[in-house]
This record gives C-alpha cells, sequence and structure tokens, in this order.
C-alpha cells in the first residue's frame, strides 16, 4: 500500500502532543532570537530573558509583533542568530520597493524545510514516480529552489527549469512526460493561451497536478486551471521571512491549506485591534517559525488575509487549515470611498465563461473622482467584430461587478494575448492615482 504521509508521527500526532512539540520548538526559537541585537532588547523590554521564561504556549502573546519594517531595519545581518560559520543559504524576499528582508539558513534549517516540503508534495499526491517540472523562478526568490529540495527527497524526477521560455516549458512537456508542474496561477494561464500558437494540444503531455503559490488567485482560477489542461490543481502558500514554499499546504481533499503547525505558530488576528480572532472569521495571519535557528523570526505579521477553517480534514492530518488568502491588508483599493479588493473582482469575472485568461485593474484620478477600470482578455471565439455582441456582454460584466462591489467600473474587453504577462507573480493591479488614492 502506498503511504499517503511522508510522517505518519507528525502528521496524524495528536494536538496535545503537538502543543507540548510546539512549546519545545519555540523555546528553541527563542533562544536562538536572544543571540541576535534586534530580538534582545525587544524581548527584555517584555521581561523573557531566557526561553524558560516562555512557561506555555500563550505566554507568546508577550512577544511584540515583528513587521516587514522590522525586517528591513535588521538588513543585512541584524537577524542571524547563527555563527557565520554554521550560516550556508541566504534569501532575500521579492519586496518591489526600498531593501529587501534577508534570512538565512543553517544545514540543519535546510534539511528542515527540506523535510516540509517533502511532506507538501506528499500531501498533494505527489509520487516518487512523478516527474517534476519546477517552473518557479530560482534565484533569491525561494518559490523555484523551496520545492526543488523536497521534489529530489521525495524521489521524482526534477526538472528545475525555472520560469518563462514558454516555448522551452512545452518541449519539456512533451518530451520528458512531465506529470506535475509548479507554477504561479497566472503563469498556468498564460502557459494554456499559448499552446496552439507553439503547435501542441493536450495528448501531447501525461501532466497530472499544477501546484500552484507565490500570488493570490481564487477558487475560480483553480477551476479553470484544472479545466483547460484537465489536471488537478493544488494550492500552496509561503512567504520569504517564514522559509517560502510549504508554510501552508492544500492536500488531496483540497479543502483548505494545512498550515504544518509542528513547524509553524499561527495567529489570526484582527488587522487593527491585533487581538485573536475566533476561527472561520477573516484577519491577517501572524506567523512565528519553530524549524529555523540562523533566522528566528517571532510573531511575524504577514499581512495577508485568511481564516482558520474550523474542524479536522478527512486526510487525518492534524495541523489546522487556513482559507484561501483573501487578499493582503495593504491591497485594498479605496475607489471614492469604497473599499473593494482586487479578490472580489477576480471572482466575478473568472466565473463568467466568456472571460479568458488574463485581467488588470486600472485605477485613475478624473478630475476629483477615481475611476475603477477592468480590462479583460476574453476567449479566442468570443472576441467577434460585431460591436452589439461585444457590448452586450461589457453590460453584463458592470453588472455582475457592480452586483458585487456596489460601484460601477469602466469595462475593456481584449482580445487574447494583448495584457500584459509577467514572468514572476502577476501583477493585476495598477494603481495611477499616486498617493493612496
Ligand atoms: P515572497 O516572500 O516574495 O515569496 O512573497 C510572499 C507573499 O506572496 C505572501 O505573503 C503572499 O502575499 C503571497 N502568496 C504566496 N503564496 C500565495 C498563495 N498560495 N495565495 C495567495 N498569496 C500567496
Ligand atoms: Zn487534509
Amino acid at each position: 500500500m502506498i503511504d499517503l504521509y511522508h510522517d505518519r508521527e507528525v502528521e496524524t500526532m495528536d494536538r496535545e502532543a503537538l502543543r507540548a512539540l510546539q512549546l519545545l520548538r519555540l523555546k528553541k526559537t527563542v533562544s536562538s532570537a536572544l543571540k541576535t541585537p534586534f530580538y534582545k532588547n525587544r524581548l527584555k523590554d517584555v521581561g523573557i530573558k531566557s526561553a524558560e521564561d516562555l512557561k506555555n504556549l500563550t505566554d507568546i502573546k508577550k512577544i511584540p509583533f515583528t513587521t516587514k519594517d522590522d525586517l528591513r531595519e535588521a538588513y543585512p545581518f541584524g537577524l542571524m542568530a547563527s555563527d557565520r560559520d554554521e550560516v550556508v543559504r541566504m534569501h532575500a524576499s521579492s519586496g518591489t520597493t526600498g531593501t529587501p528582508t534577508v534570512i538565512y539558513q543553517t544545514q540543519g534549517d535546510l534539511d528542515r524545510w527540506t523535510d516540509l516540503t517533502t511532506r507538501s508534495l506528499v500531501s498533494a499526491g505527489c509520487r516518487k514516480e512523478d516527474i517534476f517540472q519546477n517552473m518557479m523562478t530560482y534565484g533569491l526568490f525561494t518559490g523555484g529552489i523551496g520545492l526543488h529540495y523536497g521534489a529530489e527527497n521525495l524521489g521524482m524526477l526534477v526538472i528545475p527549469v525555472s520560469s518563462g521560455n514558454t516555448k522551452r516549458q512545452f518541449q519539456l512537456m512533451k518530451d520528458f512526460g512531465t506529470t506535475v508542474v509548479h507554477a504561479t496561477p497566472s503563469y498556468m494561464l498564460y502557459l494554456h493561451s499559448k499552446m496552439e500558437e507553439y503547435g501542441y494540444t493536450l495528448s501531447d503531455f501525461r501532466l497530472k497536478k499544477a501546484l500552484v503559490g507565490a500570488e493570490p488567485h481564487s477558487e475560480e482560477i483553480r477551476e479553470k486551471i484544472e479545466t483547460l489542461f484537465g489536471i488537478d490543481a493544488y494550492n500552496s502558500y509561503g512567504l520569504s521571512e517564514m522559509n517560502g514554499p510549504s508554510v501552508a499546504f492544500e492536500c488531496e481533499k483540497k479543502a483548505g491549506m494545512h498550515l504544518w503547525e509542528d513547524s509553524y505558530l499561527m495567529e489570526v488576528v484582527d488587522e487593527n485591534t491585533l487581538e485573536e480572532i475566533p476561527d472561520g472569521e477573516t484577519g491577517e495571519l501572524v506567523l512565528s517559525i519553530l524549524i529555523r535557528t540562523a533566522t528566528p523570526i517571532l510573531r511575524y505579521r504577514t499581512r495577508d488575509l485568511t481564516s482558520i477553517i474550523p474542524g479536522k480534514c478527512s486526510c487525518g492530518r492534524i495541523s489546522r487549515r487556513i482559507s484561501r488568502i483573501k487578499g493582503r491588508t495593504d491591497d485594498m483599493l479605496i475607489i471614492n470611498g469604497v473599499n473593494v479588493f482586487p479578490s472580489q473582482i477576480e471572482e466575478v469575472i473568472m466565473k463568467m465563461p466568456e472571460i479568458g485568461t488574463n485581467y488588470r485593474i486600472v485605477v485613475k484620478k478624473e478630475g476629483i473622482l477615481d475611476r475603477l477600470i477592468v480590462q479583460t482578455e476574453v476567449g479566442a471565439s468570443i472576441f467577434s467584430d460585431d460591436a452589439r455582441d461585444m457590448n452586450k456582454l461589457q453590460k453584463r460584466i458592470i453588472d455582475n461587478l457592480r452586483a458585487s462591489i456596489t460601484i460601477s467600473p469602466t469595462v475593456e474587453l481584449h482580445e487574447p494575448g494583448v495584457l500584459p504577462v509577467q514572468e514572476g507573480k502577476a501583477i493585476r493591479v495598477v494603481d495611477e492615482r499616486g498617493g493612496n488614492g
């Protein structure tokens, strides 16, 4: 019988044993943190001079939150907690503005991360017989290299092609019979839109699964990827501050992402009061890493909005699940005073079968008013020269959007392949208002 777990003991331990393990590991993280100039003072200020000052898991609430700006301030070495000669790797975040955030890993840290990515891959149904084409960027970004080691550890045949070069992606997929790909959801859609142009059909491939992550995407996008390719797609969540991919991963049940609680301590808080909120309610995810010595990070405000899914998963894994990321606390748009999350727009348009695989949201200032423009590509067979058909479709999109976000955007319809595509994370929102709008 094929073992459905990578590490049955840890993945299915009872909650009490899990909490004991978490406390043990939290203490280790705090011990490391006390070695850094950054945390030493912060922890001392709240009366934590040694790891033994933490008596139970709720004591974590004494520790102040850590923000991205804190990590930037610690650049480049302020958060290195191990001796320089023990550190074997660094990664930096893809931060679009200003100083990046850096994390370090010892060999032991890397081994623990690899173990976790292996677990994630197994939970999404990957097996050593699979051929794994890694279309995620390799480099300082953690997406590519993170799953790479887990995939090798599992014993899959790994094709480390990295992102871009669509023609070569197709050729490798065909010639080597790729069964699993790892990519951003936007790249999966782009790939499909280019298949015909490069002379391929689905029957050229043996693809079974896509592991998609690194950027927000709706259930509608997942379904689109699954239908277009005739495969299963699984959601993969991570961030460089917490190592990268494999913080949370969907198992084969596709009922939310298991956040690996033996390795990360999670809290979901109200983004304004910073108080913990009940399961099922949406708030900001706060994470502490429990498996890294070289860069300990405690109570990190991820800015990602999610909720803890109540109840147990039928797969038997003990780690609680989080819902699909609904957006970031900093990606909410305020359009003429109305709050709009890009994810709300995506959900509406991607439900409409006429809509193609790419879209963009543009916000402009017109006089004193904000104008929201939704640009979408429509399917090749839908795009027509008949202006009346296009007008009707446009009007339906506007109606559907108004019903969801309460304001009427301008909708522009484009031919497939016209809107820009990014090699890494998709840029869906272009805010041309300047300032904070
Ligand atoms: P980076 O540190 O550059 O890898 O970026 C991490 C950020 O990417 C996270 O904080 C999320 O905002 C986003 N992200 C990663 N994976 C997902 C996912 N599966 N769904 C939604 N957003 C994601
Ligand atoms: Zn599960």
